[in-house]
């Protein structure tokens, strides 16, 4: 008898994590790319300007992400993230040129210090009392309405961390989504806000390593292979259309739609899906960082946010950045140099340099854009959904992309459990699943 089939649309982080869970259930799995290599968002490439491999963007991710161990451990590429020990951030104001660190104040508890390069303490406990209003609410405004957006806290930790997480303008970004975040971050204490770096760029670390362990698993990797629609019969997703060729699914045959926000809405445009989007922009410097320079330094009262050091790459992340998307990159790419060597401390020429910007790099988290986010069921019995955009509660991030293939793969499995004859075919089908 023939294996049920699955076919994962898209094979960025939340259609590989789909993939690597449902490959030991014994169905066929099918990976579609439409484009000529994976990773989607998260991925990395040769640039022949800067001679070296890079990133898409600089992707943060802390301990706490714990679905991203997860799939690290599961495509055995845990040896490529390193967890750092500690939770010490380095943040620069370029008004005034001042540093501070925030550093765990009184470990294990969630208590945290923002402090002057003197050692003076720069929060206070009013701030702490306005972080418990969100802490405690259970609404979904936007954060103006729920707290304080302003003050020592706010301005020199708040807003650059939830303006990073949810690329969005923190005082007009959901309460809720920055809620989970900080009760996932920094009120879980330093352990689980270390930063973890990753080894060998995105590609290597996440997108790879999967590629390999789906291959020994016998699972279609089909690059290049963009679905151009879905075919609808009786409330189910009856055929799919690619380039020039007509896939008929059978009854036990599912589909789990794991493209971005706006194609998953061209394709099945019943879905209500996020509408809103805001770009990320990433400034890449062919230039080693001097000694002592932290790998991430939070950046305030500048173009600049966050500054990474890689070896032989200083490089820029800026989010919410779609006011930057008409500058001329010359202009830009001089304004932020200026910047980068005044954190430096470097005197050197603009080295070779590239600007990466991604338009639609996520959905913009506001409380009108999260709650258009669906569930991962469909509403037709053999389609599922995956993607940051889904309704995982998280923002759109590494963790929240991770989540939500998983969270299809789940609904994929008791679908394939329904459609399973026999018991024995049943038992040899899922021998190795149920781990959601
Ligand atoms: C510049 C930048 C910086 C970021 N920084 C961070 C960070 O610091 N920390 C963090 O955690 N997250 C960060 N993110 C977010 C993170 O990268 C995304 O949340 C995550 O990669 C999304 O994965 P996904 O699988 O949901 O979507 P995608 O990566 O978009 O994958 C969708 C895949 O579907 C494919 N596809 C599209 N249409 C079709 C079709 N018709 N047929 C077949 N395939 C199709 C696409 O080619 C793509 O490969 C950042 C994102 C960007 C862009």
């Amino acid at each position: 008898m023939s294996r049920p089939r699955v076919h994962i649309i898209g094979a960025g982080l939340a259609g590989l994590a789909a993939a690597v869970d449902l490959a030991p259930t014994g169905a066929h799995i099918i990976l579609h790319e439409a484009a000529k290599a994976a990773g989607g968002r998260c991925r990395s490439y040769f640039d022949p300007r800067l001679f070296m491999e890079i990133d898409n963007g600089n992707h943060l991710m802390l301990a706490c992400n714990a679905k991203a161990l997860a799939y690290a451990d599961m495509i055995g590429a845990r040896d490529r993230l390193t967890i750092l020990s500690d939770a010490r951030f380095d943040f620069i104001d370029l008004a005034s040129g001042k540093r501070s660190t925030l550093s765990p104040w009184a470990p294990p508890l969630p208590l945290w210090r923002l402090s002057r390069e003197d050692g003076a303490g720069l929060s206070t406990f009013g701030d702490y009392a306005n972080l418990m209003k969100l802490a405690l609410s259970q609404e979904d405004r936007p954060l103006r309405d729920i707290m304080r957006c302003d003050g020592a806290l706010y301005d020199g930790l708040l807003r650059p961390l939830l303006l990073a997480a949810l690329n969005t303008d923190p005082a007009q970004a959901s309460s809720a989504l920055a809620r989970g975040l900080l009760r996932e971050t920094i009120l879980k204490g330093a352990k689980a806000c270390r930063p973890v770096m990753v080894r060998g760029g995105l590609s290597g670390a996440l997108i790879d390593p999967a590629l390999r362990l789906l291959e020994t698993q016998n699972v279609d990797i089909l690059m290049a292979h963009r679905l151009q629609a879905l075919h609808l019969t009786d409330r189910r997703v009856g055929a799919l259309q690619f380039d020039g060729e007509v896939i008929s699914l059978r009854p036990d045959d599912l589909v789990i739609l794991a493209t971005p926000a706006s194609i998953a809405a061209a394709l099945a445009p019943w879905i209500e899906t996020p509408t809103q989007f805001n770009a990320i922009l990433n400034a890449h410097f062919a230039a080693a960082a001097p000694d002592g320079l932290a790998p991430i330094t939070a950046v305030t009262n500048a173009t600049t946010e966050w500054l990474f050091a890689y070896p032989g790459r200083l490089s820029v992340t800026i989010s919410a950045a779609n006011h930057l998307s008409a500058h001329d990159p010359e202009d830009l790419v001089q304004r932020i140099w200026r910047e980068v060597s005044r954190i430096t401390g470097s005197r050197a020429e603009l080295p070779p340099w590239r600007i990466l910007r991604e338009k639609r790099a996520t959905f913009a988290a506001t409380p009108e854009q999260n709650k258009r986010r669906p569930s991962t069921c469909a509403a037709l019995e053999n389609l599922f959904l995956a993607g940051d955009w889904t309704a995982t509660g998280l923002p759109a991030t590494i963790e929240g992309a991770l989540t939500s293939g998983f969270a299809a793969a789940r609904e994929a499995r008791l679908f394939l459990k329904r459609q399973s004859p026999t018991p024995s075919t049943l038992r040899k089908t899922f021998a190795h699943a149920d781990h959601g």
